[in-house]
């Protein structure tokens, strides 16, 4: 059965619902670029996301577009690990076919988890690999937490940061990437999502910054050059422009990635391999 659940996302939690949302959006295109049966549950189970509404309008196609992205690396990946930072409502775990023997983590915070578990319950969902989900602050020490879930340095992982970076301080974006390095066996990946200043600065993001803060979601950092970034904790990367990521999969540049509109600012979705 089906119902609002008693404590729904709140704060930078509630962020995870507008991208479930955009999630469930995409499963009435014509052409979907992934499936996502649980995603209209996830929504339905926080009490619908229509307060964040304009940041859908704005972004949801690039949610869309990322989505796929990063499905794409994960799979191409097919490390043994799969770690999840900041899983939100994530289904990947429900959603992709994984080799047989994939172990996968979801890190996200105890009050996002407790919901998640608790209306994936109720939706029935059924993993296709072996799911740990471990709730977390990523600004605390979340390494201990993964390693007490069971997780092995030793085995290649592959990593997923997406949406996350900029909701941290510099300094907790750098210690997370200091600690995913220092687990990382060599030939371990990582795919991430970022943004630099002047994203952050654009008059069209004005309207998105008002309503994160109000939700105490305030974005608070950036980065301008992720490649540069990687290497110097010892990964090798390369940056795929959304532009490009439109055209792969014949969709419309979202406005708020398009070049012509937008100029030099940048959604930065990267993958990288661990060198060293
Ligand atoms: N990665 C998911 C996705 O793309 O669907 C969720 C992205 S959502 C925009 C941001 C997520 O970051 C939320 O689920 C939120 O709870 C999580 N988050 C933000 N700060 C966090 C922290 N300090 N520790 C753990 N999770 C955090």
């Amino acid at each position: 059965m089906k119902r609002v659940l008693q404590r729904p996302p709140v704060g930078v939690a509630r962020t995870a619902v507008l991208i479930a949302a955009a999630r469930a959006t995409e499963q009435r295109h014509l052409r979907p670029l992934f499936t996502d049966p649980l995603a209209a549950g996830l929504v339905e189970a926080a009490g619908s996301a229509s307060d964040l509404n304009g940041v859908r309008t704005l972004a949801g196609e690039h949610f869309v577009l990322r989505t796929r992205y990063f499905d794409d690396q994960l799979l191409s990946s097919a490390r043994p690990q799969v770690v999840i930072m900041a899983a939100g409502l994530d289904t990947r775990a429900f959603r992709l076919p994984w080799p047989p023997g994939t172990t996968l983590f979801e890190l996200d915070l105890p009050e996002l988890v407790e919901f998640k578990e608790d209306a994936l319950h109720d939706l029935h969902a059924r993993p296709r690999c072996e799911r740990i989900p471990v709730p977390c602050d990523l600004r605390d020490d979340w390494a201990s937490a993964l390693i007490h879930a069971g997780f092995d340095p030793n085995r290649p992982t592959a990593w997923l940061l997406e949406g996350l970076f900029m909701f941290l301080p510099p300094d907790a974006g750098d210690r997370i990437l200091y600690w995913v390095s220092a687990l990382s066996t060599r030939g371990s990946t990582l795919a991430l999502e970022h943004v630099n200043r002047a994203f952050r600065e654009l008059p069209q993001m004005r309207a998105v910054h008002e309503r994160f803060d109000a939700l105490d979601a305030r974005w608070r950092s950036d980065v301008e050059d992720p490649v540069e970034w990687l290497a110097s904790h010892g990964w090798h990367a390369s940056v795929t422009h959304p532009a490009d990521l439109a055209a792969r999969h014949e969709r419309a540049v979202p406005a708020i990635t398009d070049p012509a509109k937008v100029g030099d600012a940048r959604i930065w979705l990267a993958s990288a391999i661990h060198a060293v």
